[in-house]
């Protein structure tokens, strides 16, 4: 039987995907969360060689972190048409990993305090409207209809009964391991130090366990990728922010899905307990990409000037620390291998407020009880939407990183537009809007929606 993971993963948990990585292969991708897995899973679908490195555990960072939300809800509208493709890949996934990890159509719900509230829902409408998505406006009545038990009156809610969530931290190892069934050689514990390129062309990858040939690479290192392109020359204006979540105990089922306020979010887990978090600002730890890329985020600075704390020095050892290396040789230890999974602590402040808010919100429940809290690192972009590119200046080498704490949910579909990227298909969407040259070629920041 296999070992059973803890939660959160670390690297205390057994390797499941053991090495050596191979010497040659057609494509390599750096990062096990759920944009390399399935970037791989979608290749190997076709029959092309591919060797995913991971430098901790697969699924380790946020890909098991997050809160299972899989919304079409409040997305931005270049964003949508990849969801909404995502949310059949993950019907069709889940059934050939022949796992359960706890898919379940239960609707996603925001709810609102204010008239303004009610009018970002109302923009978004018009979004939905286009794409024929079944989200609706309810009135303060019919939320409490939709949710019972609330001790406040709401003004209203937008909801979307075909939004989906599933357990992050069984439904990405259960895609890695249905790719290891397609193909996919995945090794665990070994960081890729670097690329190595020749006239231009990627030749192939150092890792901390040999080199691989190879002419194509995808950097899907989440909060990492920017640290590892840089030393190639590539800039990515990338930055990663502190959350905090937390399960609760079995509690009785209040609304199956999904749903938001200002204090506080929540989703039905397949344990019966609740995922909560806490709302609120998100800490930004400052390090030297935070002043290099700051011009870029004036706008989202701007925005919402108080969506961000700020402490001002970075962790030793995270992607941004100030005493994180910016450059290595490709045959000395990298940082990549010196935090082999990153696991910020959680707020003790937001813990207790969720526990709090949560109890207040549903007086029903006598006693909330917290079985776990764990931090994560959200990597982030200027725009709040990704980048999905093929570098210019490097010929076979691409990049999907920054999906500003919304990656899980259209994971699969980005998978698939990267795999036909990368073999030069037509991908079936306008990706001009995740182009990485959008923070170069003097174009304004046009910012996603932070619904
Ligand atoms: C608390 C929290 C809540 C969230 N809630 C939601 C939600 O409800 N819905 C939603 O859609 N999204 C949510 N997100 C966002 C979502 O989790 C991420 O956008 C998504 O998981 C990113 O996937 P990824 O594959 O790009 O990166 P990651 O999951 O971070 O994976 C990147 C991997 O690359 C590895 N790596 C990095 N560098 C190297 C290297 N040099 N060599 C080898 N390996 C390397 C890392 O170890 C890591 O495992 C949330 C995120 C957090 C943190």
């Amino acid at each position: 039987m296999r070992p059973l993971p803890t939660f959160p993963f670390s690297e205390a948990d057994p390797i499941q995907h053991p090495g050596p990585p191979p010497k040659t292969s057609e494509v390599v991708i750096v990062g096990g969360g759920i944009v390399g897995v399935t970037t791989a899973l979608f290749m190997a679908m076709r029959n092309i060689p591919v060797t995913l490195l991971e430098k901790g555990r697969v699924a380790a960072e946020q890909s098991s972190r997050n809160w299972g939300w899989i919304r079409k809800q409040g997305r931005d509208a270049d964003e949508l048409p990849v969801v909404i493709e995502a949310i059949r890949l993950w019907r069709q996934l889940a059934e050939e990993c022949g796992e359960d990890i706890g898919l379940t159509q239960a609707g996603v719900t925001y709810l609102a305090e204010t008239d303004k509230d009610m009018a970002g829902f109302e923009a978004f409408m018009k979004i939905a409207a286009i794409h024929d998505l079944d989200t609706r406006l309810l009135d303060g009545d019919e939320t409490a209809q939709l949710i019972k038990g609330m001790s406040r009156k709401f003004k209203g809610a937008m909801t979307t009964p075909s939004d989906m969530r599933a357990e992050p931290w069984l439904a990405v190892p259960a895609l890695a391991r249905l790719a290891v069934r397609k193909g996919v050689k995945i090794v665990e514990n070994c960081a890729a130090r670097a690329l190595e390129i020749s006239g231009g062309r990627i030749k192939g990858v150092w890792t901390e366990a040999g080199y691989i040939e190879t002419s194509s690479v995808l950097v899907a290192g989440g909060a990492w990728s920017s640290l590892f392109l840089r030393r190639h020359g590539v800039s990515i204006p990338q930055l990663s922010v502190r959350v905090t979540v937390a399960a609760t105990e079995p509690l009785p089922e209040i609304y199956p899905g999904a749903a938001a306020d200002q204090h506080i979010a929540f989703r039905r887990r397949q344990d019966g307990g609740y995922t909560l978090a806490p709302g609120g600002s998100n800490l930004l730890y400052l390090g030297p990409d935070a002043f290099r890329h700051a011009i870029k985020y004036l706008p989202s600075l701007k925005a919402n000037p108080f969506g961000t704390r700020y402490f001002p020095f970075a962790p030793t050892a995270y992607p941004d620390g100030w005493s994180t290396p910016r450059d290595w040789a490709p045959d000395s230890e990298s940082p990549f291998e010196r935090m082999r999974v990153l696991n910020p602590a959680p707020e003790p402040a937001g813990l207790r407020s969720v526990e709090r808010n949560f109890g207040r919100l549903f007086p029903q429940f006598e006693t909330v009880r917290l079985k776990a809290g764990w931090g994560g690192m959200i990597d982030a972009m200027p725009d709040v939407v990704p980048v999905v590119d093929q570098v210019e200046a490097v010929s076979g080498l691409f990049v999907a990183t920054g999906m500003s704490g919304h990656g899980f949910g259209i994971g699969p579909g980005i998978g698939r537009v990267v795999a036909d990227l990368m073999q030069g298909n037509a991908t079936g969407h306008d990706l001009s809007r995740f182009r990485l040259s959008r923070f170069y070629d003097g174009s304004p920041v046009r910012l996603g929606p932070s619904l």
